[in-house]
């Protein structure tokens, strides 16, 4: 192995060889991420760390790769966000509402990476239930960015972005309704993969808003998005929603360099007034040089694109007032200790459970359901959300991918939009489109902004064209 380099800043393929060739074991990988963890605990990533468990995985693993019979991932240190079930390790998607619980079972992708000898090193900090884009919405306090520490890591996911840009694991599974896997990835400088709804089994995922979440990847590397994405994706009998079509192997990368792509970018996100200028300017210029490089590269018009937020925020808050309606103190999690009767049992439990932002989702998921405004709200934003997805899919008729910003802006401060829900929404400007409109998209770091924080461009493909898309991300950063 390199020893030049550190052990975490290498890809996965680079790590397996180091322990296949007995250079380097498991548990001592293991102790290195831990190690992190406990140095860099003020970040506030993890809420749990499975250290007893990781290294008694990680004894076994070593066993099994002396005896060539290790899984596919086998070492692969990985974390995974407090929304993803480990069966009997505590989850609470940031919530207090959920204390105490401890899933019976295994999220699909869970299982998935444990079959390949993946080791779970622990769960982590998000906003409560993914609804958020700072990480200042978690019941355990806020994330902190640690290329400044004054500043937010992005969210949803951010205890699982930071968790990587730090070296504390080295792959994360997060979750990705409207951005949460891409924007933190954006703010710390990462490879963040939503993939194609469907692609990947939610079963085990705490559910936030059901048409719009996909379980996601984030890593420094392409190569590990691609890798995991593989051993995650593909048929479950448990999520009716999953995807038949066949897994590809994206870890074997499209050569995309000698490839020339016709790709678009919608006017209405380059030239939008709320856009950082300095991220202009890197999104500009990755143009100009895939334009110099023999790529198409044209500017489109995207006229829906002011429906794309309205149209997200309206659906997914009306499908978390659904889905979060079973947590009523009866079965599990929290439950209120000053109640009176059955009324007041659920009323205390649900005001003292759910955060704020969290109440007030449910609050307008209820109210655009209510029988006087669903066809006002509910029923319109589903007819525009049609639209939305077939103008999206005309695009891909003609071009390969959709190139724009992923954030409007680069990692803003603690504290700067959390008095103003609709500016924090705003940070969703970008990535809301691929989740409306089901299809894959990813982000990956285009440069940094004057101050050194990071600026992640994202791409979107057509439907299930990971391959593709993995293979033209890994080209766009080698370009950089
Ligand atoms: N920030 C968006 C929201 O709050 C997206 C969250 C997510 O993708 N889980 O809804």
């Amino acid at each position: 192995m390199t020893r030049s380099k550190s052990l975490q800043s290498l890809a996965y393929p680079e790590i397996r060889q180091s322990l296949d060739r007995g250079e380097l074991t498991c548990v001592e990988l293991t102790k290195s991420h831990l190690a992190l963890i406990e140095n860099k605990k003020h970040l506030n990533a993890f809420l749990t760390v499975f250290s007893d468990d990781a290294l008694q995985q990680a004894e076994v693993i070593d066993l099994k790769i002396k005896k060539r019979t290790a899984g596919k991932l086998a070492g692969l240190v990985v974390g995974l966000k407090d929304m993803l079930c480990y069966k009997d390790h505590p989850l609470q998607a940031g919530s207090k509402i959920l204390d105490g619980y401890f899933p019976p079972y295994n999220a699909t992708a869970v299982q998935r990476l444990l079959d390949e000898d993946a080791i779970i090193i622990g769960r982590q900090n998000c906003d409560e239930f993914g609804m958020g884009s700072s990480n200042e919405n978690s019941a355990f306090g806020p994330v902190l960015n640690d290329l400044d520490i004054g500043r937010v890591p992005g969210g949803s996911s951010g205890g699982s972005a930071v968790a990587v840009q730090t070296g504390m694991c080295q792959v994360s599974l997060g979750s990705d309704t409207g951005g949460s896997v891409r924007q933190p990835s954006a703010f710390c400088g990462l490879v963040g993969l939503k993939p194609t709804y469907s692609r990947v089994s939610r079963f085990g995922l705490a559910a936030y808003a059901s048409s719009f979440d996909c379980i996601g990847v984030i890593s420094k590397h392409v190569e590990d998005v691609a890798l995991v994405l593989e051993v995650i994706a593909g048929a479950d009998e448990n999520d009716s929603t999953i995807s038949r079509k066949d897994v590809e192997n994206y870890s074997e990368l499209e050569h995309a360099a000698f490839k020339k792509f016709r790709i678009a970018y919608m006017s209405e996100t380059v030239e939008n007034d709320v856009l950082q200028p300095e991220i202009k300017d890197a999104i500009v210029k990755k143009i100009d040089q895939l334009k110099g490089d023999g790529h198409i590269v044209e500017t489109i018009d995207f006229p829906l694109n002011e429906y794309v937020l309205p149209t997200y925020y309206i659906l997914a808050t009306a499908e978390a007032s659904s889905n979060l309606s079973r947590f009523d103190g009866v079965r599990y999690g929290y439950r209120s200790q000053n109640t009176t009767d059955l009324a007041s049992l659920y009323k205390k439990t649900r005001s003292e459970g759910f955060g704020k932002e969290v109440q007030r989702r449910i609050l307008l998921g209820t109210f655009v359901l209510s029988s006087n405004y669903y066809d006002a709200y509910y029923s319109k934003a589903q007819k525009v959300r049609r639209m939305i997805r077939d103008d999206i899919k005309k695009i891909f008729e003609k071009y390969d991918f959709i190139l724009m910003p992923t954030t409007p802006s680069t990692a803003f401060k603690l504290g700067e939009h959390s008095d103003n829900p609709v500016e924090m929404y705003l940070a969703d400007l970008f990535s809301v489109q691929a989740n409306v409109a089901g299809v894959p998209a990813i982000s990956v770091p285009c440069g940094a902004d004057r101050r050194g924080l990071p600026i992640g461009i994202q791409i979107m493909a057509n439907d299930f064209e990971e391959r593709k898309l993995l293979g033209f991300s890994k080209m766009l950063l080698e370009m950089n």
